[in-house]
């Protein structure tokens, strides 16, 4: 299959622009699937009401058909033709966080097929706040849904070079924003599943517990999330699967920082002995301190929205370099903090030095 590539810049007229996205949207209405920017990061879209999309989307990922896609709306009133009785709670935090990055899980309407919620009789919902990916959703019919535009197992794309790298001859169209994505998020929305008694984050993201409790007071967060070592498989099917791995072996190194500098330029000089390169994660306070093959500052130590930003990034960047082994300082878990070493873990398969 031959993957239109189509760029949406900044600059650009409205109404060029209002025409790729109305080209992009009758794809979808036609069956085909479309990789798009959001604030997160980039989705792979198809029509989430046709059971033949949800399929390509899997089979264009290589995604096991038991994880379900998030289907992304653009209008609150699309919100009640695929979910039946959204619980209060849930307009609660549409209000405040919609468009963003958070999605919904709640009991599906009959419209939505089993392919797309993995055969789950929930559908997990999100309003991204790119405008862009709103026009897109409005043109392609309303409901697209749209996993990490990524092959399973590689880190979520968050530039249009890593969704060409794996999405080129695949599907039929790529919408490169990259001019416009600027201080996009870089990780995953927050999932809360808000069909039991309580609310229960399944994936923690940018919208923190925190701030979900403070609008709609109690909530709880998956165990599998809070404890590194728990042996329930986790609520959301596809938080099972070793997600996010670069291909360089990744191990987070926690301790204090003189340590966890020492330990790992002690690692880097063993493998440059044996001609294999290293790559490091470390934070501006200690990143002029290390020697090795490439050095990545994930920011300020307390600047955990930085570290969600570049860590996919630098998961694909030492993929391209050839990196083989890969060291990270372990970050805060405060805040977004969560997020961000949730993802690490995940790509690190949960290897992990302590000194
Ligand atoms: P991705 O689209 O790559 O961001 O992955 C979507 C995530 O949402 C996966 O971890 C899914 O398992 C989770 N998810 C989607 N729908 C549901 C649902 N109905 N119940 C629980 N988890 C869900
Ligand atoms: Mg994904």
């Amino acid at each position: 299959m031959e993957t239109q590539i189509v760029s949406l810049t900044q600059g650009e007229d409205k109404e060029s622009l209002l025409a790729k996205l109305a080209q992009a949207g009758e794809i979808i209405k036609n069956g085909g699937l479309v990789a798009f920017p959001t604030e997160t990061v980039y989705g792979l879209g198809g029509d989430a009401l046709n059971p033949t999309s949800s399929q390509k989307i899997y089979e264009a990922k290589g995604r096991p058909s038991d994880n379900p896609l998030i289907v992304h709306i653009a209008d609150m009133e699309h919100l009640e033709k695929i979910v039946q009785n959204v619980p209060e709670s849930a307009k609660k935090l549409a209000n405040i966080f919609w468009p963003g990055p958070l999605t919904m899980i709640m009991h599906k309407s009959d419209i939505v097929p089993m392919q797309t919620t993995g055969g789950l009789d929930t559908v997990a919902v999100r309003m991204p706040a790119h405008p862009l990916a709103l026009t897109f959703i409005q043109n392609a019919g309303g409901y697209v849904a749209a996993p990490s535009a990524n092959l399973s197992g590689k880190p979520s794309p968050t530039k249009a070079q890593y969704v060409i790298q794996d999405m080129d001859g695949r599907i039929d169209m790529i919408l490169d924003a990259d001019a416009g994505t600027d201080g996009a998020i870089g990780i995953e929305s927050t999932i809360v599943d808000m069909t039991g008694e309580v609310p229960m984050i399944l994936r923690p993201g940018y919208i923190t517990q925190k701030m979900i409790t403070k609008v709609i007071g109690k909530t709880d967060t998956d165990v599998t999330i809070l404890d590194n070592n728990s042996k329930q498989p986790p609520k959301a099917p596809g938080m099972k699967y070793r997600h996010y791995a670069p291909k360089g072996e990744l191990v987070i190194v926690e301790g204090e920082p003189e340590q966890v500098i020492r330990y790992i330029n002690q690692q880097a000089a063993l493998h440059a002995e044996k001609g294999e390169k290293t790559g490091i994660i470390g934070t501006s306070e200690s990143i002029g301190q290390y020697k090795a093959d490439s050095i990545k500052d994930a920011g300020k130590r307390d600047d955990m929205l930085s570290a969600a930003q570049k860590l996919y990034t630098f998961l694909r960047e030492f993929d391209d370099e050839n990196i083989a082994y890969i060291y990270s300082e372990s970050f805060s878990s405060e805040g977004v903090g969560q997020a961000v070493m949730n993802r690490l873990l995940k790509a690190a398969g949960h290897r992990c030095v302590k000194l």
